[in-house]
């Protein structure tokens, strides 16, 4: 039996947390544990508390029934999943400090182990790899293989990020047995875009800037601009890898604004640097290919600092290979 089997076996409630602007592997992982516990352990009484999420989620299981306001419930037992740390739970860590026991399944280099028991595993491509360890494979069913295959496709950018492994496909490959559509899941939840969202990805590409002989590139988003396309920060997703994708760039910054003089920041690299260094520096997180944080000052001010730490980091991996 596995860690996360024998607590469950052993508990009478379950509350399951992520992190703050959930993405695809921590929707995949919260809802298919959610739905593997409601169908393999009726007694337990389980929920799910995640800030609002973009509806092209819409279609897994139980995405309806997720929790967005705390109250005064209390749950024996806290599972939070592909959160590398409390502060990252956002309003909902206060169910972390109420649990008598707690449980984290990550995968972020920068974890904190702030849970109980901590089962992270950087090299796994998403937490819903490291889930689909911790369950029983039989009892996998079809709904629940459609919440895992989506963490999946998500933190591997459709299985071709280096974090992808011969298990994640392999196990990839047991959940597509399960009998899930996965065309309809990679194109409904990672390709597909609404109009206004094509329209501000077409506008970060527009107004992307290159620095440090090519081998970074930025766009930013100011409020204003969100507004006059009526976007948010669900509406971001895809800018920041077809920024990667543009030739010979290394680092790859996007940001949006998120109140007066402060930012969301993405990061991600190709090869030299280590951007969850940076991010970290920065009271930020994530992985060494992808990680972000949350940076106050003007956008060139931002600029400017993360292009420091980016700049030392080259220096120090020398040249590249073309
Ligand atoms: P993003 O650029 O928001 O898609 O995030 C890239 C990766 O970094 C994801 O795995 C996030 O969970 C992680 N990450 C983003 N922002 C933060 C933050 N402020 N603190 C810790 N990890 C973060
Ligand atoms: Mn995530
Ligand atoms: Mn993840």
């Amino acid at each position: 039996m596995t860690v996360l089997e024998q607590m469950l076996e052993q508990t009478g409630s379950v509350v399951i947390l992520g992190h703050v602007r959930p993405d695809g592997d921590c929707l995949g992982s919260t809802l298919g544990l959610y739905h593997y516990i409601q169908t393999n352990y009726p007694a337990v009484r389980a929920a799910v508390y995640l800030e609002e999420s973009s509806p092209k989620f819409g279609y897994l299981t139980g995405y309806d029934a997720i929790l967005h306001e705390t109250d005064e419930e209390r749950y024996e037992l806290c599972i939070c999943l592909d959160c590398g740390d409390e502060e990252r739970l956002g309003a909902f860590g206060v169910y972390l400090a109420n649990a008598s026991k707690s449980l984290c399944l990550d995968h972020h280099i920068t974890n904190t182990r702030f849970c109980e028991v901590n089962l992270v595993s950087e090299n796994a491509s998403s937490t819903c790899e490291i889930l689909f360890e911790q369950l029983d494979e039989e009892k996998i069913d079809k709904a629940a293989a459609e919440c895992l295959y989506t963490g999946l496709i998500h933190d591997t950018g459709v299985f071709k990020y280096s974090c992808t492994s011969a298990r994640t496909m392999e196990i990839a490959g047991k959940l597509m047995a399960k009998g899930i559509d996965f065309g309809s899941i990679i194109d409904n939840s990672f390709y597909k875009k609404t109009y206004v969202q094509n329209q501000i990805l077409g506008r970060a590409l527009l107004e992307s800037i290159t620095f440090l002989d090519g081998k970074c590139i930025f766009s930013a988003l100011r409020q204003s601009e969100m507004e006059f396309y009526g976007v948010n920060g669900k509406d971001m997703d895809g800018i920041i890898d077809q920024l990667r994708l543009t030739e010979g760039v290394e680092v790859a910054i996007f940001m949006y604004q998120t109140g007066p003089q402060e930012f969301k920041v993405s990061l991600r690299s190709q090869n030299a640097v280590d951007v969850s260094r940076i991010a970290s520096y920065f009271g930020g997180g994530g992985h060494v290919r992808a990680a972000g944080c949350t940076m106050s000052g003007r956008i060139h001010d931002v600029v400017n600092n993360l292009s420091l730490h980016i700049a030392k980091q080259l220096d120090a991996a020398g040249p590249q290979e073309e």
